[in-house]
């Protein structure tokens, strides 16, 4: 065994490791021997960034725009953000009340840094993002896990929200439409939601990312358009990488109270100093230029959603919520849990998830890694012929179980 002198810092090795990173490991091994695995795992769009955004990228480098930038991001950037928001959303944002960071998720990061004492709670609509627990720990807090269920549509349930909070709530985090359940918030959860925050000064942070990635409606409930007070309340985090299809470009951004900012601020000057320069040029270009390209994706991922749903629950046992946004399916395998296949019985998500691997080549996600190990994740960020291949595949391997 290699000696271990020096150790790992304690809030580390508090964080678990993530549940999936062996069936992933598995899923490459397999890859790299050649195997034919049908990539239902991938979190972003199967399209490539637009030609005038990388052309925002070539320009910053044939200019040479390839130097420190200001912390927060570079001035106009942020104002496209301002009119960006103000134009679609109506919510008005000074450029100062604006970081741009290295991705969505640094956002977060930063937010939570900025936000968070140690013994605070968080609470965390579950089935969630598996970045949002790590992120809240690593910053000293608590995340709470707050059920939602599939018989309500995975709606936040105001009474259910209630029975978690206690005296050390600071706050709770939303994902709107969401990964993995691609379910949207009502507008009577968020009126809930909203009381309780103005009532006991909660900051909410919605994470927007999927909010073009919508199916069938123009506008969907916000936690801003609540109520105006809780604009002094809520963090939004938003970004590039999914609406643009740029999870390579690594360009995220904030907006919030002016004082939430400025400390997120200081914590982005002493870490990343700024997002990359190029990047930032070319997500200017995605923010500042036409704005059909989302659109154009979720026209595409819409007969897949529908596709795939139907493959799913046209085997015995399955049941699957319609996905009213983003680019994921969860659905519900709990009813295999328990069943076997050559005497090895499979009772979870991690071992279902291992079985589909094996079996049919399929990698996916369990849901345990989204702490809901009843259900399953596919992406339909990918072509239809594999969507078909891999859905003929999983009845045959789930006919199998016994
Ligand atoms: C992809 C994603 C993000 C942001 O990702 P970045 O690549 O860091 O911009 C944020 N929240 C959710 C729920 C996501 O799925």
């Amino acid at each position: 065994m290699e000696s271990q002198i020096i150790s790992v810092a304690e809030r580390v090795q508090e964080i678990k490791p993530s549940p999936t990173l062996a069936v992933n490991a598995k899923a490459k091994a397999l890859r790299a021997a050649g195997a034919d695995v049908l990539n239902f795992s991938v979190g972003e769009p199967d399209f490539d960034t637009p030609e005038h955004v990388c052309q925002g990228g070539r320009e910053a480098i044939d200019q040479r725009f390839t130097r420190y930038t200001p912390v927060p991001g570079i001035l106009e950037l942020r104002e496209a953000i301002a009119k960006r928001f103000a134009e679609d959303k109506g919510w008005h944002y000074e450029p100062d009340q604006i970081q741009v960071s290295c991705g969505g998720k640094h956002g977060l990061y930063n937010m939570a840094q900025a936000l968070f004492n140690h013994g605070d709670e968080v609470l965390i609509p579950t089935p969630y993002w598996v970045s949002y627990p790590p992120i809240v720990q690593l910053a000293g807090a608590t995340p709470v896990s707050v059920p939602l269920s599939e018989n309500k549509d995975f709606d936040l349930d105001p009474h259910v929200l209630e029975s978690y909070v206690t005296d050390r709530t600071r706050g709770i985090i939303l994902n709107s439409p969401s990964n993995p359940i691609g379910s949207i918030f009502s507008r009577t959860a968020l009126e809930a939601v909203g009381r309780m925050a103005l009532d006991k000064g909660w900051v909410i942070i919605s994470d927007d990312i999927y909010d073009t990635i919508v199916y069938g409606q123009d506008t969907i409930p916000h936690i801003l358009d609540v109520d105006d007070k809780l604009k002094e309340q809520t963090l939004i985090l938003n970004g590039v990488s999914k609406s643009f299809a740029m999870t390579g470009w690594r360009i995220g951004y904030s907006l919030g109270p002016k004082h939430i900012l400025a400390a997120m601020n200081k914590i982005q000057s002493q870490s990343t100093s700024n997002p990359s320069s190029v990047a930032q040029k070319a997500a200017l270009a995605a923010v500042a230029g036409p704005q059909d390209f989302a659109e154009m994706m979720t026209e595409a991922f819409l007969p897949r959603r529908d596709f795939i749903i139907n493959a799913l629950i046209s085997n015995e046992g399955i049941t699957c919520v319609v996905p009213k946004g983003a680019f994921y399916v969860f659905p519900n395998f709990s009813a295999y849990y328990g069943r076997s296949f050559n005497d090895k019985k499979i009772g979870n998500s991690l071992e279902m998830a291992d079985y589909l691997l094996d079996k049919a080549l399929l990698a996916i996600v369990p849901g345990a890694a989204f702490g809901a190990d009843d259900f399953i994740r596919f992406s339909f960020a990918t072509s239809m012929e594999v969507i078909t291949e891999g859905m003929k595949r999983l009845k045959d391997a789930l006919a199998k179980l016994t």
